[in-house]
């Protein structure tokens, strides 16, 4: 074990594993300390209902990561070397409608554009030009932004900013006119976990879908956990070491720069160049030993946005979508009208619980990826209030939220009858907090920051920090949360810049 390295990388999410991957590519030795005694974070798959049966525990959707350099240009290998693989499925989606009716969306525009007919023929048409647009230019200052470089100095900048300062609502209801295909954009726009009605959510919408429809439900085959598996091998085989069962307790600062990591076990790890930290925000005032205005100012400006619930099955067979074309599986259904999710998010930050009519993602990985379970791996992904009545979620309000879902999709679904079901596991904001600390207040998607002029942002801004050597990454930086590897790749640039490496030679722009 190397007790010394050039840099050390704090977490093993796929966000800090990007960054040690890029860093160890660059020549660098990497040793990366992740606290739990798995790697991965969010990006995890877990046997959480029965033996043999491995759930994605957290994020089951690998497709904002498919706009990265480091997959679109497999800039690391980890696809032609370290054995990641994933499938575009079709459908993408499929969205239940009342009267054995489905809408479906294919990662193909015109095929989903001739599907939104059957419902508008200006709504298909409106579909049409949002993705013309994306490709046109929006789509290149998206990822300039991702990326978190400067975006060109052209109309489409312009238009991507002034997309962007809208709400994803306003962008909806202002370009779709009937309630199916509204209810299927806001569903879709929805993904990130975003509040819809918030100024700075314009371009989600446009963005998520133009994902959906280009690589569907993109799903990493043998589970979540592939992309952080290849990152480690990655890194594993440019010299690096990627240790598990290793928290960090404390930062080491000599004469104002950050020299390395203490773990809670009593173990000290030197870097001679650089400590990247995925740790969270909130969290790093009280691990550093001095004090930095600007790490207390993003921690003070930090809140955990809506927290998310989960449900976890194991079934027998396959849940079934009904369609015009008869029973249908998907690797994901959403189940939710634009009205409800409104309520149901103005209740989630008031501290209730309102699911009468709630925004539901269902995830069916097995549907196409069978060799994860002998059955199906099913999932509930919603948002719940971060606290019950002001108090921890407790087991018993846990269970009685997760029944109220399951009665809701069993007006939509096939599949979903106690004796189909082998073994159900709720997640509530609590038990989300605990599996993974970084998930404070069971945020899912690295919460956001509160600005003085009372913006909102998913994620902190600069990846320098006022300590030398020490640097952010994870879900907490820019662009904030997802399966983006955005924060990692970003702060890998910026620490080689700073080391005097061009980082052009591995990575291409943005
Ligand atoms: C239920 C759920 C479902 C989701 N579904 C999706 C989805 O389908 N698609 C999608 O794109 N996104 C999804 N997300 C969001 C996405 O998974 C996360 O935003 C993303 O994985 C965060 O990655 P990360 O690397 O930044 O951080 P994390 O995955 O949170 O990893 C941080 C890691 O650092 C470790 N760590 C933190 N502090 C320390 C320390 N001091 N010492 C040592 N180790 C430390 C933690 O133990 C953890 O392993 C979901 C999230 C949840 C919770």
């Amino acid at each position: 074990m190397n007790t010394e390295s050039d840099v050390i990388v704090v977490g093993a999410g796929h966000n800090a594993l990007t960054c040690a991957a890029y860093l160890a590519e660059a020549g660098l030795t990497v040793t990366v300390l992740e606290g739990r005694d798995v790697i991965g974070g969010n990006t995890v798959s877990e046997e959480l209902t029965l033996p043999g049966w491995r759930h994605d525990s957290c994020s089951s959707a690998h497709v904002v990561i498919q706009s990265n350099p480091m997959i679109s240009q497999d800039e690391l290998g980890l696809i032609k070397k370290y054995g990641l693989r994933y499938l575009v499925t079709d459908p993408a989606v499929i969205l239940p409608i009342k009267d054995d009716d489905a809408l479906i969306i294919h990662p193909d525009v015109e095929r989903t554009a001739t599907n939104f007919e059957r419902f508008s023929m200006h709504d298909a048409q409106a579909l049409r030009e949002m993705m013309r647009d994306w490709d046109a230019g929006l789509k290149v200052a998206h990822a300039h932004f991702q990326a978190g470089l400067t975006l060109a100095d052209n109309e489409w900048s312009t238009h991507y900013h002034e997309l962007r300062a809208k709400s994803a609502w306003e962008v909806i209801m202002s370009t779709f006119e009937d309630p199916v295909i509204r209810r299927t954009i806001m569903w879709m726009g929805f993904a990130t976990i975003q509040p819809p009605e918030r100024p700075g959510t314009g371009a989600l919408p446009a963005a998520i879908i133009a994902g959906r429809l280009k690589f569907g439900w993109t799903t990493p085959i043998g589970g979540s956990s592939a992309l952080p598996d290849a990152l480690a091998a990655h890194v594993r085989d440019h010299g690096g070491e990627v240790i598990a069962s290793a928290w960090v307790g404390s930062f080491i600062v000599e004469d104002g720069r950050c020299a390395g990591v203490v773990t809670s076990d009593g173990r000290t790890f030197r870097a001679t160049k650089a400590v990247v930290t995925g740790s969270h925000s909130r969290a790093l005032p009280q691990a550093l030993p001095v004090e930095s205005a600007q790490i207390s100012d993003a921690a003070a400006k930090w809140r955990p946005g809506l927290s998310v619930f989960a449900v976890h099955f194991a079934c027998c067979t396959h849940v079934t979508y009904r369609t015009a074309q008869g029973p249908m599986t998907s690797a994901a259904g959403g189940l939710g009208t634009p009205d409800g999710l409104r309520r149901q998010v103005n209740a989630a930050f008031e501290g209730r619980v309102e699911a009468d009519d709630p925004w539901l993602l269902m995830v069916d990985s097995t549907a196409v990826d069978p060799g994860r379970a002998p059955g199906a791996v099913f999932k509930f992904l919603t948002i719940a209030p971060e606290l019950r009545d002001g108090q921890p979620w407790s087991e018993a309000q846990t269970q009685e939220y997760a029944q109220g879902l399951l009665d809701f999709a069993r007006q939509y679904v096939e599949g979903l009858d106690d004796d189909n079901i082998l073994a159900m596991r709720p997640q509530s904001p609590t038990t989300i907090s605990q599996h993974n600390r970084a998930n404070i207040g069971g945020s899912c998607h690295g919460g956001e920051f509160l600005l003085e002029d009372g913006s909102v942002i998913p994620g902190w801004l600069d990846y320098r920090t006022d300590i030398e050597g020490l640097y952010l990454t994870g879900s907490t930086s820019h662009p904030g949360g997802s399966v983006s590897g955005r924060p990692g790749r970003n702060s890998a640039r910026e620490v080689l810049k700073d080391l005097g490496v061009d980082s052009s030679t591995m990575m291409s722009r943005p």
